[in-house]
């Protein structure tokens, strides 16, 4: 495992050579980042960011009872902070906690600046019919260049286009020192996203019906902080009938944020003394 302060030390030194002007800049993690409780208040608990997709004018998908998926995933959402926060081993923030519609771009970079340990992108999706009726289940999508396969590849088609402006707001060093700060900051960043989608599935695993091959790779915006590991949770797919039935129960929910909470934990290094 690559170490991030050493990744930002060698980084800052390139950036510091190439133009001094940037280092303040320069994005990624800050001292606290790696201190455990014992070492600090509670500031220096891990950050989790928790991103309920949709919201506002975008209601996300809409099941055929009417299901709008931007209130399952913020109530999946708020569930989740109020287990994390009581466990106390982690600090929650939400990028939105009420029915607003926040730009994916404006989601990435509330992670970033706040050097979250972690983003979980939460949502509820829909197929078009015709593929509708058969696919269920969640899935955990990280992010790649080139999709997994044409149904991850679709997904993050529709989930970008509620964001058109891609891309990050880099620091002014050159072009050079981008590509390097960059690939040694996603090393490290890809690691973790695998690692959180892998503790997901295994706290989801058994417990909820899932998509076959439900690890999945896609270019999400969302995904694309080059230093905040991220992964993108489809709960399940509001196009069918068994997921949204399920999805607008309470006690389903619950048990969803109880399992993902589960996942963050194992994710933070420690386990749920249930
Ligand atoms: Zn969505």
């Amino acid at each position: 495992m690559i170490d991030r302060r050493a990744i930002l030390g060698a980084g800052l030194w390139i950036a510091m050579a190439a133009a001094p002007s940037a280092l303040a800049q320069t994005p990624g993690p800050g001292p606290n980042r790696r201190l455990g409780p014992q070492q600090g208040g509670r500031d220096a608990l891990p950050l989790v960011v928790i991103d309920p997709g949709h919201g506002g004018a975008d209601p996300g998908a809409i099941g055929p009872q009417g299901t709008q998926e931007k209130r399952v995933v913020l109530a999946v959402a708020l569930e989740l902070r109020r287990r994390l926060e009581a466990e106390g081993r982690c600090r929650v923030a939400l990028t939105r906690s009420a029915d607003v519609f926040v730009p994916l771009r404006q989601r990435v970079e509330f992670a970033r600046r706040r050097q979250a340990a972690l983003l979980l992108s939460l949502h509820a999706d829909a197929l078009p019919p015709g593929q509708a009726a058969s696919i269920r289940g969640a899935s955990v999508y990280t992010l790649s260049t080139t999709a997994s396969d044409p149904l991850a590849a679709a997904l993050a088609q529709r989930e970008n286009l509620a964001d058109r402006a891609g891309g990050l707001a880099l620091p002014s060093v050159s072009p050079e020192v981008q590509r390097i700060l960059l690939s040694l900051m996603r090393a490290e960043t890809r690691q973790g996203s695998e690692r959180i989608a892998r503790h997901t599935l295994a706290a989801l695993r058994g417990e909820v019906p899932l998509l076959a091959n439900p690890h999945r790779r896609a270019g999400f915006l969302v995904l694309k902080a080059p230093d905040v590991p991220s992964a993108l949770i489809e709960l399940g797919f509001l196009s069918h009938p068994g997921d949204e039935a399920l999805l607008r129960r309470p006690a389903w929910r619950a048990k969803l944020a109880e399992r993902l909470a589960q996942a963050v934990h194992g994710y933070l290094g420690r386990r749920i003394q249930a």
